[in-house]
Formats: C-alpha cells, structure tokens, sequence
C-alpha cells in the first residue's frame, strides 16, 4: 500500500474542503526542510528593538539574507507581521509563523515534492517557482494554525497584511505600497506560470 490514495488532489468540480487543503499543505511545506518554525523562536521585541535583536538573538539562516530582521522577512512585513501577531492574542487567538523567507533551493525542493505527490497542472495551484516567490523575496508569510490563518483573513487587511490567494488561507503579502486597499486574491498561483 501507498499513501498516495490519501494523498491525491480532490477531484475537480468542487472546491476542497478548506481545512483539508490547509491540512495538506501544511504536511507538505512542514516536511520539505524542516522549513517550518514557530514565531515563540523569535524575539518578542525584535521589530521595536533591533539593537536589542542584533545583540542577543541566535544567528538564523534567515539573517544571512538579509539582515537587521529576526525573521529574514522584509522589515516592514516583519514589524506588520507581529503586530498581528499581538491583536490576535488580544482575541485570543493564536498566530504563528508556520514559513516565512526560503531559498530559492528550499522552494524549488517544494515545487518538487508538489509536483510528485499532486502532478502537473496541480501543483501549480500551490507552489510557484523560485524565480516567482514572494516567499525566496522575503515578501510573504505562511500563518497557522487554522484558527489564527482565519482571524488573519479577517483582520489582516486593516493591518496591512493581505490574502493572496483563494485557496491558501495561510499565504499573506504586504499592502502594496500606495495601495488604499488590498487587491482582490487570485484563485490560486497558477496564473503566474
Ligand atoms: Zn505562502
């Protein structure tokens, strides 16, 4: 027996249940190199304290790429990131980083494993190629679990963060610069294939 039964992409004609597809996804990016890491790694004060995040906090792979940030996300996707971050505790509601930047290395090896386990076209709906990765860019973030990836769609607009895509309720970017308001999410990332 293989586990690609359970595996298999839903069948067209119907959307997939929305937590299946957060479940499933987060299997497959939680698995590729150990990409994942939970936000209570990071400095607390980071964003309001660099000089504080430059002198004590742990080196991560992340700094290599761009310093200043404990994450290696853009700064201001960082700094936007932990306010949400504190609103959701506010509710109660617990908002974690689940991936934020990766090499373009990590996100080919996605795009790899995607590829095998869902085949083509379907992993094109999920994973973009290194070239066009907000995430190799340090521009997006994955968020979990469920309960803060939902409390973020809901507030993430006001707070400048905005869902991508459709049908990954964990992806957020930055507002746009000059953006009054989020633009509309694309049904998923085939479109830039
Ligand atoms: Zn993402």
């Amino acid at each position: 027996m293989t586990t690609t039964t359970d595996l298999r992409p839903p069948r067209t004609g119907h959307r997939a249940p929305r937590r299946a597809g957060l479940g499933a996804l987060a299997v497959l990016l939680a698995g590729a190199a150990g990409l994942a890491y939970g936000l209570t790694d990071l400095p607390g004060s980071a964003a309001d304290d660099p000089g504080r995040a430059a002198a004590g906090a742990p080196p991560s792979p992340a700094e290599a790429s761009r310093e200043g940030t404990a994450t290696g996300l853009h700064p201001e996707l960082e700094r936007r990131f932990l306010a949400a971050q504190r609103a959701a505790a506010a509710d109660d509601v617990p908002l974690t980083l689940t991936s934020g930047l990766r090499t373009a290395a990590e996100q080919q090896e996605l795009v790899d494993e995607a590829v095998a386990r869902y085949g083509v076209p379907e992993a094109y709906r999920w994973v973009l190629p290194p070239e066009h990765s907000a995430h190799v860019q340090g521009l997006a973030v994955d968020v979990g679990p469920t309960e803060g990836a939902y409390w973020l769609q809901q507030h993430g607009p006001d707070l400048g963060l905005c869902p991508t895509y459709t049908n990954e309720v964990w992806h957020f970017e930055l507002l746009p610069e000059g953006a009054a308001a989020c633009p509309e999410p694309r049904p998923d990332s085939s479109w830039a294939w």
